[in-house]
């Protein structure tokens, strides 16, 4: 498998992705069949496109789909404290399920901040689906709402990564598996 050349490893391959996110679809059916609250999918932009993308044609339930963008680092690759709402959801979530799908949670500054948004729209509950998480960075306890449930995809080491939907400077996300970034690259 061809991998770019500012990639200086492979995390995770094309095939290894796409069977945790079969898993992570089938748990989530699971846990909401019969649900009789509708479930609303909602991706954090731009970094879980291709998750969400992924894991919706996975999942055999009635779900609705819309997106959220919070803006909090810049160019860079560390976060940059408090997020911002920088672009809402479509679909009015009061009283619905709502499913966050993110592209990795690091301090937990973003996810933090999207929960208690989520919250203060009236979702009934709040789940968090993340293709992976960085623990040992962890700066802020996040709390789900309601009956909501977490599903991470992979422990990711402490390393900045990039591909399958994630950015340095808005390049790499087309890569099809999740790789470390050469230091040389944004150093
Ligand atoms: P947090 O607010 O948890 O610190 O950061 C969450 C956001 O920062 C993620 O949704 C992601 O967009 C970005 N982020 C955190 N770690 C990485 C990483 O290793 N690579 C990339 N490309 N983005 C990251
Ligand atoms: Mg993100």
């Amino acid at each position: 498998m061809g991998s770019d050349a500012n990639i200086e490893r492979v995390l995770w391959t094309e095939e290894e992705i796409s069977g945790r996110v079969a898993e992570l679809a089938s748990q989530i059916s699971d846990d909401f069949r019969g649900s009789p609250v509708p479930v609303v999918v909602v991706g954090v932009a731009t970094g879980a496109f291709l998750f969400i993308a992924d894991i919706v044609r996975k999942i055999t339930l009635p779900v609705a789909v819309d997106f959220i963008r919070a803006e909090s680092y810049g160019s860079g690759t560390e976060s940059s404290g408090v997020p911002r709402i920088s672009s809402d959801l479509k679909i009015d979530i009061g009283g619905k399920h709502v499913i966050l799908v993110e592209d990795i949670v690091d301090t937990g500054n973003t996810l933090s901040s999207l929960i208690s948004h989520l919250e203060t729209k009236g979702a009934s509950s709040v789940s968090v689906c993340t293709l992976l998480d960085k623990p040992a960075r962890r700066q802020v306890h996040f709390k789900l709402v309601g009956e909501g449930k977490f599903y991470r995809g992979f422990e990711c080491p402490d390393y900045f990564v990039v591909g399958y939907g994630m950015d340095y400077d808005e390049l790499y996300r087309n890569l099809p598996y999740v790789g470390v970034l050469r230091p040389e690259v944004y150093k």
